[in-house]
């Protein structure tokens, strides 16, 4: 673990994805990245640290003069400790042909290199030191990210703003560890090194800082992962209409019949950089009407298996009409959710004043027709989301980081209880150090390998 894992293999892979492209990328790690590139191309110019150079892609089975390079390329060195991965890396950027790449590749692993696994150039990165676990994750997390929104937190997490954020509490943690430490030390002098007061006092200021950062994630795990958003109510009130002013786009097929979203339609629109996946239902009826067609039928489970599934749900209605019953079982059904309901068609009423809820539910109103309410609807879906939580650099963005958190928080509601309940302090110490080490896991201090390999096979090879 950590820096005394001496990586002794040169790693490769193609960086770039797999198909045609402009250009494509093959990337060397480790000790003997500079000499398997030497033999793969010949630079114009020798390689110097972080310099690019044009090369001549080598054809190993060079025999004429017209046969001895098969590309151009223009390869970059980086020497250790001073690369990504901390060991002497190469770029080979050459043409996007597969079969080029895979000729450099195939060249690199006869030529003594292995292919990396997922993510093991990230991973050396992490191994040597350079970055901690919640950079190497923020850099899976940018290249993954579907909106802009996601990539600037990953790009502020790749900083290292999570660690940051996370660093004065350990520091704190370690103080009062040494001071309890100190004081066992000191307990046979009769000097009262740490009283009581002063160990709850400085246990109490650790808490906040955490407590904060473990609400973080309320957001944070939304701008990471997104949401569902489903669509629900009787045919004909302007679902899919709504749903189309959502995405920006006819995706759904509108028409004036009753029932015509038989299948679910889903569609991923970014709103305020939050991904949300939205589902469009087909009308929920009531099961036992016999008149329902089969695909009709399909399309009602599905419906109601989006809504099961969906952490946000606008439950449609036509304001032209009276609610009615089954509405009202809707509405009771989205119960302690986050919901809205929408009063479509209000381009059809001429009041402007509506219920502003309905049947506990709180209501706006919407025209898809001609796109009133729309942008009202975006911003309460938007806070709805997030819970009105704002965005904050060094959030938590997935269960591990969270977890961490929360296991160093108990840890530090048993140091504390422990303390007032007067216990020893070498009791104390234990669950100080198990606060400690979880807040250690956070950034990979103290992360089991196994963990490790599974967080690093969520990569895309080449990174
Ligand atoms: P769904 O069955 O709930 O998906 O409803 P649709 O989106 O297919 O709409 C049913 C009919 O209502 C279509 O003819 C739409 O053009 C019409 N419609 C939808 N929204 C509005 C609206 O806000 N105002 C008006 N006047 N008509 C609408």
């Amino acid at each position: 673990m950590g820096s005394s894992a001496v990586t002794t293999d040169t790693i490769a892979a193609i960086s770039t994805p797999p198909g045609r492209g402009g250009i494509g990328i093959v990337r060397l790690s480790g000790p003997m990245a500079a000499p398997i590139a030497a033999e793969l191309v010949s630079p114009r110019q020798p390689l110097e640290h972080a310099h690019a150079r044009v090369a001549d892609v080598l054809d190993s089975n060079a025999n004429g003069p017209e046969s001895g390079r098969i590309d151009e390329a223009v390869v970059t060195f980086f020497a250790a400790p001073n690369s990504y991965t901390s060991e002497d890396l190469v770029e080979i950027a050459a043409h996007g042909s597969p079969v080029v790449l895979e000729f450099l590749l195939r060249r690199a692993l006869e030529l003594g290199a292995r292919l990396a696994e997922p993510g093991e150039f990230t991973e050396r990165a992490f191994l040597s030191g350079r970055i901690d676990l919640t950079q190497a994750e923020a850099v899976r997390d940018l290249i993954d990210a579907q909106t802009l929104t996601q990539a600037r937190q990953a790009a502020s997490q790749m900083g290292g703003a999570l660690s940051l954020r996370v660093a004065p509490a350990k520091q704190s943690l370690l103080e009062l560890i040494a001071l309890l430490e100190a004081g066992i030390d000191f307990a046979e002098d009769d000097v009262d090194v740490a009283p009581q007061a002063e160990i709850a006092r400085r246990m109490d200021e650790l808490r906040p800082p955490l407590t904060a950062l473990e609400a973080s994630f309320s957001r944070g795990r939304i701008v990471h992962d997104g949401l569902s958003l489903a669509l629900v109510g009787r045919p004909n009130v302007g679902k899919s209409s709504l749903f189309n002013r959502l995405v920006e786009r006819d995706r759904a097929i509108v028409t004036a019949a009753p029932g015509t979203t038989r299948d679910t339609v889903t569609e991923r629109i970014s709103l305020g950089g939050i991904p949300l996946e939205l589902v469009d239902t087909a009308g929920l009826r009531e099961a036992s009407n016999e008149s329902l067609e089969e695909a009709e039928q399909i399309g009602m489970r599905r419906s109601r298996e989006a809504l099961a599934d969906a952490a946000l749900v606008l439950v449609v209605l036509d304001a032209t009409q009276p609610v009615s019953a089954e509405e009202r079982s809707l509405l009771a059904g989205v119960g302690g959710r986050a919901a809205l309901a929408v009063l479509n068609k209000c381009d059809l009423l001429k009041t402007t004043s509506l219920a502003d809820e309905v049947g506990g539910v709180p209501a706006l109103a919407t025209s898809a027709l001609t796109g009133e309410g729309v942008p009202a609807l975006r911003e309460r879906i938007l806070s709805l989301a997030t819970g009105g939580a704002a965005a904050e650099p060094g959030m938590l963005t997935n269960l591990r980081q969270h977890k961490a958190i929360t296991t160093s928080l108990d840890a530090l509601a048993d140091a504390a209880k422990a303390n007032a309940g007067g216990i020893p302090h070498e009791m104390i110490l234990l669950d100080l150090y198990r606060a400690l080490w979880a807040l250690d896991s956070l950034t990979g201090q103290t992360t089991p390998d196994d963990v490790l390999n599974l967080i690093f096979s969520t990569f895309c090879i080449g990174k």
